[in-house]
């Protein structure tokens, strides 16, 4: 562990010195290739994934690296390049970055999401500008400096192009780590996904918090909208969100008190609310309806227990005892919880 990661400090080393001797005309080709790249819309539900690819293997071609794409699942390529090293023997360097983007909402955007416009002050607007293609990019241009040095890197170095990152990995990433292809590869270390940096440090993450996206549900008889009465959907449903609402408190207070990084606490959002009866005006008002469910997007650090929220989630947000159940989405659920036979 402590060898891969001196490697990476180095590597990193390498690229941040190369990179703040660039000259001025070079910035404007470097940022005109990033403004190609953040225009292929390869935001969800329909990424131009094919654009992206031939963009990659454009600027492959121009960097005489080797270049395969892959489609793991058809209409999905992954674009693999290989810098050769001197040492075929040692171990090698991945660097991952994904193609995709989350949707934008173009209305609420004051420039076009897929413009990559640049305002007076120097700033790129676009949609992946930040996740993750300026890491792609930053890889790409790297190299092309090092390359025209006449550095040799001595391990042979690999960029991966991967689809489908912001909706799981699974048609992307996950196919690639268990193919064949990938043990070929032998790859000592991944350098994948930090945060964009608004200066010239590289800041260096070495764990992430996992997903743990996860639907709550409650059901209850249907009543009148004028009667009290318990155990209603609605009603079970809100106590849930409630209690979801104070763990979020309890860990952004770590926070806000400096007593934890953002990185070590669980997060826990409510992305949505599914809950009413339609009626051509809008909903139903006089009536309780019979099922209602909420989303959470939680992340959880690598440091938490894992299965102790799980049994949070089982217990105290969708109890059975209040007519609840949940499912993750995205997730693998510990056993023991999955054996409850309380999971769709
Ligand atoms: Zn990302």
């Amino acid at each position: 562990m402590r060898t891969q990661r001196g490697v990476s400090f180095i590597l990193l080393l390498q690229l941040s010195l190369y990179c703040s001797s660039i000259a001025a005309d070079d910035q404007s080709e470097i940022i005109s290739r990033f403004q190609s790249y953040l225009r292929i819309d390869t935001a969800h539900p329909n990424p131009d994934y094919h654009a992206a690819a031939d963009f990659i293997n454009a600027q492959a071609k121009s960097l005489s690296l080797e270049s395969q794409t892959i489609e793991f699942v058809v209409g999905k390529p992954l674009v693999l390049l290989k810098w050769p090293g001197k040492r075929r023997d040692l171990p090698s360097i991945l660097l991952n970055s994904h193609t995709d983007v989350v949707p934008a909402e173009h209305g609420k955007w004051s420039l076009h999401p897929f413009g990559a416009e640049v305002d007076a002050s120097g700033r790129i607007f676009a949609r992946g500008s930040q996740d993750m293609k300026c890491v792609g990019m930053q890889y790409l241009e790297a190299i092309r400096k090092l390359k025209s040095s006449g550095f040799e890197p001595v391990r042979d170095v690999y960029l991966s192009f991967v689809p489908d990152e912001e909706i799981g990995g699974h048609d992307g990433a996950e196919k690639l780590a268990h193919s064949d292809l990938f043990k070929q590869l032998n790859v000592g270390i991944v350098l994948d996904e930090g945060l964009a940096s608004p200066d010239a440090n590289y800041r260096v993450f070495y764990a992430e918090r996992s997903p743990m996206w996860t639907v709550i549900k409650a059901v209850g008889a249907p009543g009148h909208g004028a009667k009290l009465y318990d155990n209603t959907a609605m009603e079970n449903l809100l106590k849930s969100i409630e209690s979801v609402r104070k763990f979020r408190e309890s860990q952004f207070d770590m926070v806000k008190a400096g007593l934890k990084a953002e990185g070590e606490v669980v997060s826990v959002n409510m992305v949505f609310l599914k809950a009413g009866t339609p009626s051509p005006t809008g909903f139903v008002m006089n009536l309780q309806p019979s099922e209602a469910e909420a989303g959470f997007d939680i992340r959880v650090p690598p440091i938490y227990d894992q299965a102790s929220l799980e049994k949070r989630i089982a217990e105290e947000w969708a109890p059975a005892a209040r007519n609840m159940t949940f499912y993750g989405i995205f997730f693998p659920l510990t056993e023991e919880i999955s054996l409850e036979g309380h999971l769709h």
